[in-house]
């Protein structure tokens, strides 16, 4: 017995499982060596659910949505009442993060508010409310370029007595509104420069500082909105923004008085390569603490703050699971053995494709195996692109040869849940993932394997 806890112990530090700040606490070795989730004292053996289901497989946890909704509201609560804060805090669910229904519905079960950049989002938005699931409290940011389809649904959501505040994103935008009575943001494109992939030198988005202060009086001008990029890698760029914001959101207020909000958009970082960032806490903490000294400075209220971490919520919540189905040796590279997988990068997990992502992966049978060999993984496509090989590094995975006959190698890659599922794809008409949910103990399937006829359909078959 002893000897075995040894080995899961080892097992589970090795893959990195069980630590809070990786956000894998959820995640355990039991002693057949293979991946279980925790859900409060509820447990899944992942490697049984891939030999259920099979694979490829997404398994989505709205446990985990929950849970870090909450830890967003009760730290940031906690921060502003100890500083005495007496702005409020709000979290707008960027939609764009991922656009499933289970993930949408249980964040606003949770009190999260909605922010979409596109009218095809707030179509759903408004189905969501035509059907009573949400209450007129929830408020509705619309980002993203403005057209008639988008600027009517908005007029028409309004008069229905849905809070909805659009986003300007340009002077010609303004004119757009002129006759709308709700709340209006703008988009202000700021200068601070920080260490992210989506840091653009030339950045389209939002008016610039001066072109703000030029607009003459707005009406109802509620909110001052940025968005820098997103997995913004310091913790320290988070705050330096925060500043510039709040000297344009200080000048600003001279011309439109009824500014009393600063939303400082997405970019919170997910330890992808489960290596030690910021934390949340932290940041919570210096946000609240910068906003309130630089309001006091400036002899104006605090003002009040809108979240709009995406990734940071969702990412966590989704691990991908792929079966090796063969392998074959590289002659000359980092790694020794290709394995292919039965799934696409480029399909299912397209990142690893558009920016070279790097993703945690563990397997989830022969955790405890001891002998483990360096690979480069594959997709099913036929193409050459379809791979990740840790950006030229390699991945450690238990050796075939050392499984029981019979058996297969499951992987898990983790973190999957932002992002990926919209950019999904057909390439070489391969099947999407099948989908399942676990919540409350109960494992339900959202999405089914599509069949070869489901997919020959979507290309006119
Ligand atoms: C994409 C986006 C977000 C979410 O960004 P993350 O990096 O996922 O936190 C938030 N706000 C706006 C306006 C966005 O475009």
């Amino acid at each position: 017995m002893k000897k075995k806890n040894t080995h899961r112990n080892t097992a589970k530090s090795f893959w990195k499982i069980g630590k809070k700040e990786f956000n894998t606490h959820i995640f355990d070795v039991n002693g057949e060596g293979e991946l279980v989730i925790r859900e409060g004292n509820y447990q899944y053996n992942v490697h049984e659910l891939a030999r259920k289901f099979g694979s490829s497989l997404e398994v989505f946890l709205p446990f985990v949505l929950e849970e870090r909704l909450n830890g967003l509201f009760t730290t940031f609560a906690e921060e502003m009442k100890q500083a005495e804060y007496r702005g409020k805090f709000f979290y707008h669910y960027p939609m764009k993060v991922n656009q499933n229904k289970e993930a949408v519905l249980t964040l606003v079960s949770e009190g999260a508010h909605l922010e979409v950049g596109s009218v095809n989002e707030l179509a759903l938005v408004k189905k969501l409310w035509e059907t009573s699931s949400v209450n007129n409290k929830i408020r509705v940011l619309c980002n993203g370029p403005k057209t008639k389809a988008y600027v009517d649904l908005i007029f028409r959501m309004w008069e229905d007595h849905l809070w909805v505040v659009p986003i300007i994103e340009d002077r010609e935008e303004l004119n757009l509104f002129k006759e709308y009575r709700g709340d209006l943001g703008i988009r202000v494109n700021l200068q601070t420069k920080v260490k992210s992939h989506w840091d653009k030198k030339v950045d389209r988005f939002g008016l610039s500082a001066e072109e703000l202060f030029d607009l003459g009086r707005v009406r109802n001008l509620k909110l001052l909105h940025y968005h820098i990029g997103s997995q913004v890698e310091r913790g320290a760029d988070i705050i330096a923004v925060l500043k510039e914001s709040f000297r344009v959101y200080k000048k600003l207020r001279e011309t439109q008085p009824s500014l009393d909000t600063i939303d400082i958009g997405g970019g919170f970082a997910v330890p992808y390569e489960k290596r030690t960032m910021y934390s949340m806490e932290m940041i919570a903490k210096r946000v609240v603490g910068t906003l309130k000294a630089l309001a006091e400075e400036a002899a104006i209220p605090h003002p009040h703050l809108i979240v709009e971490w995406g990734r940071y919520v969702v990412a966590p919540a989704q691990i991908t699971i792929f079966k090796v189905v063969s392998e074959k040796a590289i002659p000359k590279g980092a790694a020794r053995s290709w394995y292919i997988i039965d799934g696409s990068f480029m399909n299912d997990l397209l990142d690893t494709w558009a920016l070279h992502q790097k993703w945690h992966i563990v397997p989830i049978n022969n955790m405890e195996a001891k002998k483990k060999q360096r690979v480069w993984l594959a997709g099913l496509s036929c193409d050459s692109d379809d791979k990740y090989t840790a950006r030229d590094g390699y991945v450690l995975l238990p050796r075939l040869e050392d499984l029981e006959p019979g058996q297969d190698q499951y992987v898990a890659f983790f973190d999957t849940g932002a992002y990926q599922d919209a950019f999904a794809s057909h390439h070489c008409l391969l099947s999407s993932p099948l989908k399942i949910i676990l919540q409350n103990g109960v494992v339900t399937i959202a999405r089914k394997r599509e069949t070869a006829e489901d997919i020959g359909k979507l290309f006119g078959w």
